[in-house]
């Protein structure tokens, strides 16, 4: 069946509250929408550790440092909401901006340091734009948990560390990258790429993969760096923005993987703008 698409603050607050009340535990996805098989495995995770599960859809304005990316940001809400006909979702929030953003509306939740780095410093006030915008579906929703992907590894850093600082009753869970077959993370924006830059885009995750096993083979990331930008350039990508060894816990630089580390990369292909990440 397909879920009951709910569009205002009013009715979630309201079936949430009759949940609640019957003991239920409450389980959100929070998404852009133009869902693939990575948002699904986050419905399936919260289909598997809650008794309710919400969708949330919001194209957020605030996170979108560039007007034109979001405009160009897929929008496909009917589709979006067969595909959830397959799974165990009571709803799928919609919220118009006003929802969200009330006339008026002057906060913004704002993390330090692991936000400096990487997309952050590349993409100005995107993770406030992410940090406010979760706080208020995680307090609307009333959530007991929520499900990020690891694809976006840095903002599942901060919300966690957000939801921690601030006391938030939602616990966030992370869940792990889903790939197509040729290796490319799902992502939302593989849609913006042309037949012919979908074929090169793999190469940036086979880059990665080879980078990480000289780390593992006790290369050093500065060196191992310059082959791997090579080839991903090679491949027609336009730019590289980051290619970084960082450690999982607070982003910082490695140089070898001497605790819990992540290969982070973000490149442009054709316009569009590819992120990644692996462990090592
Ligand atoms: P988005 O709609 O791109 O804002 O993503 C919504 C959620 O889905 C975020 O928690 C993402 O990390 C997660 N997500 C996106 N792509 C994937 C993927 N390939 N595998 C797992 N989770 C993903």
């Amino acid at each position: 069946m397909i879920p009951d698409i709910i569009r205002t603050k009013a009715e979630l607050r309201a079936r949430v509250a009759d949940w609640k009340a019957a003991g239920e535990t409450v389980g959100v996805v929070p998404t852009m929408g133009a869902l693939h098989q990575g948002h699904l495995s986050l419905v399936r995770a919260a289909e598997e550790n809650c008794d309710r599960v919400i969708v949330t859809i919001f194209v957020n304005p605030k996170q979108f440092n560039n007007p034109e990316d979001l405009e160009n940001y897929p929008r496909t809400e009917e589709e979006d909401a067969k595909k959830l006909a397959h799974h165990r979702v009571d709803m799928v929030y919609v919220p118009g901006p006003e929802e969200i953003y009330p006339e008026g509306f002057a906060t913004t939740v704002s993390v330090s340091g692991l936000t400096d780095v990487l997309c952050g410093a590349h993409r100005p006030g995107h993770f406030d734009g992410v940090a406010t915008v979760v706080t208020k579906l995680f307090t609307q929703t009333r959530a007991d948990q929520a499900f990020f992907g690891e694809k976006d590894f840095q903002q599942l850093q901060v919300v966690t560390r957000m939801a921690a600082d601030l006391d938030l009753m939602t616990e966030v869970v992370g869940c792990p990258t889903i790939r197509e077959e040729d290796g490319l993370a799902m992502s939302s924006r593989n849609l913006l790429l042309s037949d012919r830059a979908r074929i090169k885009a793999p190469v940036l995750n086979e880059a990665m993969e080879e980078m990480a096993e000289g780390l593992r083979a006790g290369g050093e990331a500065h060196e191992l760096r310059v082959e791997a930008r090579k080839k991903i350039l090679a491949a027609g990508f336009t730019e590289v923005e980051y290619l970084d060894l960082r450690a999982c816990d607070d982003l910082s630089v490695l140089d070898t993987p001497t605790r819990p580390a992540r290969l982070l990369a973000a490149a442009w292909l054709a316009g569009v703008r590819l992120i990644d990440n692996i462990a090592v």
